[in-house]
C-alpha cells in the first residue's frame, strides 16, 4: 500500500464547529467520567469570562467560518444566560457565523425554570439537549441523577413554552437491574414527549466511577451485553415506527433535525474545543486542554505572545495527524454514520487516495462477515455491524 505523505487539501476551507465545555455540575452521576466538578459554583463567572476570552484569542482577526456552537458539559444550564450571552458575543466577534448557526445547550432536568429557558432562547440558543436517561425512579436513583421522571416532563414542557422547537433527549440502556420492559417504558416515555432528536447510549462502566467500584465489588450486576443488544435492536424498530431516522450508531432524528455539530465529528471535519478539558481537531492536530477550571482561568489570565491557530494557552496536549491517521479516522468516524457511511469520492477528495485501493481488503472481508455493505459508492455498517461497531473499527486502525 502506498501512502502519500500529505493529505490532499480539503476542497474548500471547511467551516468550523465550536465546542465549548462547561465543567460544572450540581451532583456527580455515579457512571460519569466526564471532566466535570461539583461545588465550584464560585468559579462559574470567572470561568465563563475566561472562555469568552479564549474564543476571541483563538479567533484572532481572521474571522474564520463557523456553523455550530455546542455548550457541552458538565451542566451548561448552570451558567446564567447573561454570562452565556457574553460567550455567544465572543463567538460572533471572532468567527463568521453561518446564518442560521446551530447553537445547542446541554441541560439537566430541574436546573432551569421558564424564565431561564425563555432567556436562553432569546440569546440565540436554538437547540436544547436534555439528559433524561431513564423514566424509572430506581435507575435515576442508581445513577444519582438528581432529578425525577416528572422533572423531565416539566423541563420539556417549559422548553416548548419558551419556544424551543429543536429538542433532544438522552437515554441510557443496558443498565444494572434494567429489564427489557423497563427499557420499553423509558423509550416510550421519551417518545410521548415528542422530541425532534434522541440519543441513546449503552451504559459504559468507566474507570474511577462509583459504578465501576460497585460492579467490581459485586454490589451491582454488570451490564448484560446480550440484553443490551436486544434493547438496541428493539429501539431501532420502535423509533422507525415513530418516524425517526437513525443517522448514527447512537442517534436518531426526525427528518431535518440531525445534530449538525456532531455530524462534524463523524465527518472528520475540524472543530475547536474550548474551555477546560475540551478536545479539538483543527490544523492537522488533535488536542486537549487543561482539565481543572481554576488552572484554565489562570492560563487565560496570562497573555502569551500570539500562538499559531488553533493553539491557545489552554492546551495540554496535542498530536499531529498524518495522512495514514487521517484515513483511519475518516473510516472510524464515517462508518458511525449509519445511512451514509464512507463515500468513495469524498474519501478520494479528502485523502488523494482511492477508498478501495487503500482499504479494499478490509472492506471485502467485513462484507463477507456481514458487518459492512456496499450501497452505490457508499460503504456502511449492516444492522449487525451496528451492534459490533468496535470490531469493524479495529480493522482500520
Ligand atoms: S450531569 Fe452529566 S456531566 Fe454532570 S455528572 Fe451527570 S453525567 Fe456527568
Amino acid at each position: 500500500m502506498t501512502i502519500t505523505p500529505e493529505l490532499a487539501p480539503v476542497p474548500a476551507a471547511p467551516s468550523l464547529a465550536l465546542y465549548l465545555h462547561i465543567p460544572f455540575c450540581r451532583t456527580r452521576c455515579t457512571y460519569c467520567a466526564f471532566n466535570t466538578y461539583t461545588g465550584l459554583d464560585r468559579l462559574i463567572e470567572p470561568y465563563t469570562r475566561a472562555l469568552a476570552h479564549e474564543i476571541r484569542v483563538v479567533g484572532g482577526t481572521e474571522r474564520r467560518a463557523a456553523h455550530t456552537i455546542y455548550f457541552g458539559g458538565g451542566t451548561p444550564s448552570l451558567v446564567p444566560p447573561d454570562l452565556l450571552v457574553e460567550v455567544l458575543a465572543a463567538c460572533a466577534d471572532a468567527f463568521t457565523l453561518a446564518e442560521p448557526t446551530e447553537v445547542t445547550l446541554e441541560t439537566n432536568p430541574a436546573t432551569v425554570d421558564l424564565d431561564a429557558l425563555k432567556a436562553l432562547r432569546q440569546i440565540g440558543i436554538n437547540r436544547i439537549s436534555i439528559g433524561m436517561q431513564s423514566a424509572h425512579a430506581s435507575e435515576l436513583k442508581l445513577f444519582a441523577r438528581g432529578h425525577t421522571a416528572d422533572d423531565v416532563r416539566d423541563t420539556v414542557r417549559l422548553a416548548r413554552r419558551a419556544g424551543f422547537d429543536n429538542l433532544s433527549l438522552d437515554l441510557i440502556y443496558g443498565n444494572p437491574g434494567q429489564t427489557f420492559a423497563m427499557w420499553q417504558t423509558s423509550l416510550d416515555a421519551a417518545l410521548s414527549m415528542q422530541p425532534e432528536h434522541l440519543s441513546m447510549y449503552s451504559l459504559g462502566i468507566e474507570d474511577g466511577t462509583p459504578m465501576q467500584r460497585w460492579v467490581a465489588r459485586g454490589q451491582v450486576e454488570p451490564p448484560d451485553a446480550d440484553l443490551a443488544a436486544d434493547m438496541y435492536e428493539w429501539a431501532i424498530e420502535r423509533l422507525a415506527r415513530a418516524g425517526f431516522e437513525q443517522y448514527e450508531i447512537s442517534n436518531w432524528a426526525k427528518p431535518g433535525y440531525e445534530c449538525e455539530h456532531n455530524l462534524q465529528y463523524w465527518r472528520d471535519l475540524p472543530y475547536l474545543g474550548l474551555g477546560a478539558g475540551a478536545h479539538g481537531y483543527a490544523g492537522g492536530l488533535r488536542y486537549s486542554t487543561v482539565l481543572r477550571p481554576a488552572d484554565y482561568i489562570a492560563r487565560m489570565m496570562v497573555q502569551p505572545p500570539p500562538l499559531p491557530f488553533p493553539r491557545t494557552a489552554a492546551w495540554l496536549d496535542s498530536e499531529a495527524i498524518d495522512a495514514q491517521d487521517e484515513m483511519a479516522e475518516i473510516m472510524v468516524t464515517g462508518l458511525r454514520l449509519t445511512r451514509t457511511g464512507v463515500e468513495a469520492e469524498t474519501f478520494q477528495a479528502r485523502t488523494g487516495q482511492g477508498l478501495w485501493a487503500v482499504y479494499g481488503e478490509q472492506i471485502r472481508q467485513l462484507i463477507r462477515d456481514g458487518l459492512l455493505e456496499q450501497s452505490g459508492s457508499h460503504v456502511r455498517l449492516t444492522p449487525r455491524g451496528r451492534l459490533l461497531g468496535n470490531l469493524v473499527f479495529e480493522a482500520f486502525v
